[in-house]
């Protein structure tokens, strides 16, 4: 078989595959390359309720409806980490731990991974009781009193779905007010059992063999606050290590695009959260990639 693309993807998040069912209804020779099995950070998420005609499905019930729309159509998916590449000239080249590939174009869906809070006990008592993830962990909280830190759009839903699970959750919030969606806010408010800490921030993890407690500062002074887990939602870091110094990036590192979803170098796109763009959803992530495809078709 051949190596040599009309397009790679780099990764297989709802960007990366919505590509691959574009790509593939084009007709033009791709692969999507994901280090492991597509989905992207959906797989993580409890519940979405603003994707267009599919009223709250669960992340990974509608990451496996895109992979398998994408497998219908012809997927082409490669499970390889990539390791490097060289993106100038006509022909690009993208390399993995496997094999090196050629391509005419390649478009950047590696998405965002999330932040570390950086409190004293965070690194140490990782997967002991500290987590990044409510879906993949909530389970081993039933009954049991948690917190949840952030207040955006994930720190809101891991709370709306730890409080089905664990007797009780926390929410650390720094600032007096949430980031994230208003009709989850409300959604949040309604849960009894969720109890909202404003202008609070976490001075350390405690535990020895897993998490006991969290020391907490808040107006009122600094205090401990006794749980059984803690749920990080900080906000997130854009996945573009492999392009730094190649593409234009903010200093945050998301890839700058135009409005076709272009790099600063012709031939490279990109799309979903790795993106700089104002709003970072499922739905702007498979638009982008619709846009990215589609002006590489006709350019
Ligand atoms: P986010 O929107 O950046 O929110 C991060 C939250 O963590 C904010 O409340 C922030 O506080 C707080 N925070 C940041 N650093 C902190 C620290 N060191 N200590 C304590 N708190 C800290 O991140 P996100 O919720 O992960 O969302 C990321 C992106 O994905 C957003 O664009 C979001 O809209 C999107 N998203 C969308 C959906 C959906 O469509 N349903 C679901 C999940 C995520 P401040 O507000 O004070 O900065």
């Amino acid at each position: 078989m051949s190596n040599v693309y009309d397009l790679i993807i780099i990764g297989g998040g709802p960007a990366g595959l919505t590509a691959s069912i574009y790509a593939a209804r084009a007709g033009i020779s791709y692969a999507l390359i994901d280090k492991g099995f597509p989905g992207g950070q959906i797989m993580n998420t409890s519940e979405v309720d603003n994707y267009p005609g599919l009223p709250s499905i669960g992340g990974m019930d509608l990451a496996m409806k895109m992979v398998d729309h994408a497998q219908q159509m012809g997927m082409n998916s490669l499970a390889e980490e990539v390791t490097g590449l060289e993106l100038g000239g006509e022909e690009k080249t993208v390399r993995t731990i496997a094999g090196e590939y050629k391509a005419k174009h390649v478009l950047l869906c590696m998405g965002a991974s999330p932040n570390l809070l950086g409190a004293p006990g965070e690194k140490e008592l990782r997967g002991r009781g500290v987590s990044y993830c409510a879906t993949c962990d909530g389970a081993f909280f039933r009954k049991k009193t948690v917190a949840v830190v952030g207040g955006g759009d994930t720190a809101l839903q891991d709370a709306l779905y730890l409080s089905g699970l664990c007797e009780k959750v926390y929410m650390i919030v720094r600032r007096n007010v949430f980031r994230g969606a208003n009709y989850l806010q409300e959604r949040v408010k309604a849960k009894e059992n969720i109890e909202v800490l404003f202008g609070t921030t976490v001075s350390s993890i405690e535990g020895l063999e897993r998490v006991r407690a969290l020391v907490i500062n808040t107006s009122a002074g600094i205090r401990e606050l006794a749980v059984d887990g803690v749920f990080i939602a900080v906000g997130i870091t854009p996945n573009s290590q492999l392009v730094k110094g190649m593409v234009d990036t903010t200093s945050a590192g998301y890839v700058i695009t135009d409005k076709h979803c272009l790099t600063s170098i012709p031939g490279i796109y990109a799309a979903g959260d790795v993106r700089d763009t104002p709003l970072r959803q499922i739905i702007t992530a498979a638009a982008d990639a619709a846009v990215a495809v589609q002006h590489m078709l006709e350019a």
